[in-house]
């Protein structure tokens, strides 16, 4: 494979809000006698829950795998199917591999790209942070939100417990890196047509899992959220050579439809050509 060339990164960041209770399960290993069994996943510093990114990243890509319609054909653990192309002649033609990546297995060596896309944790905006903290909750942070299963035949009920971060929630800054990679600088552009597609992918899964749902009991009602006040700032190569080439604002206050419908790859281009 020829040598892989940085082009710049794509720093796409924004506000998260949980437009309804969210519970990203934590470890229920951890807790007292008497505390719920559903608990959701804190900081074990401060106790504060957040969004890890491999949630974010793992719901978009399992989402995309569905878009596509790619084939589950790789098992992790006993009972967990998820898709990661085989063959290098699967791969070159599949987004879903290429942004978010594969493992590194003998028949793709050396014939890979590396990943494209990082998920950052996300943790509570100072607002709600206060706003959480005022609360008067029994849990920090959270709600405890009880459900009923009802025996369809006896009417007979057995209560369960979920813990959740109440809607109305923000996390942020979340911030999501993309790489975009060339090979061959004579068609440079070709290829950053190509790239600029696949950060298109990552739209795509966020749209997908605004949706969609984040962590579980979404068939319930919990797990919507909605990416708010985007902004899109370019880092290009010569950013990273020369301290005096600044970062440039490619977009701010959008959400994902206005940023899709805006002409930003154009400007990511221009930011390219003109170094
Ligand atoms: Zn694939």
């Amino acid at each position: 494979m020829p040598s892989i060339r940085l082009q710049g990164k794509i720093f796409l960041q924004g506000t998260i809000n949980a437009l309804t209770g969210l519970h990203i399960g934590g470890n229920s290993g951890e807790l007292d006698i008497g505390g719920i069994d559903n608990p959701v996943i804190r900081n074990a510093f401060n106790r504060q829950p957040y969004i890890p990114g491999s949630s974010l990243r793992g719901k978009m890509r399992g989402l995309l795998d569905r878009h596509f319609n790619k084939p589950l054909d790789k098992s992790v653990g006993r009972d967990v199917r998820v898709h990661e192309c085989q063959r290098p002649a699967d791969y070159n033609v599949c987004p879903v591999c290429q942004v978010f990546g594969v493992a590194p297995i003998r028949q793709l060596s050396g014939k890979t790209m590396p990943t494209r896309v990082i998920v950052r944790d996300t943790f509570l905006t100072p607002e709600s942070l206060g706003a959480l903290d005022r609360a008067d909750t029994d849990t920090d942070f959270t709600e405890i939100k009880t459900e009923v299963a009802i025996d369809r035949i006896t009417s007979a009920a057995t209560p369960r417990q979920q813990e959740r971060v109440p809607a109305g929630t923000t996390f942020g800054p979340f911030q999501i890196v993309h790489s975009l990679y060339t090979l061959d600088e004579n068609s440079r552009n070709n290829q950053l047509q190509n790239e600029l597609q696949f950060f298109d992918t990552v739209l795509t899964g966020m749209e997908l899992l605004e949706d969609d749902y984040l962590g579980g009991a979404g068939s319930r009602g919990s797990g919507q959220i909605a990416f708010e006040n985007l902004a899109v700032i370019f880092k290009s190569r010569g950013c990273y050579e020369n301290a005096d080439i600044p970062p440039i604002t490619i977009a701010k206050n959008v959400n994902i439809k206005t940023l899709r419908q805006s002409d930003y790859t154009e400007k990511i281009l221009a930011a390219i050509s003109a170094e």
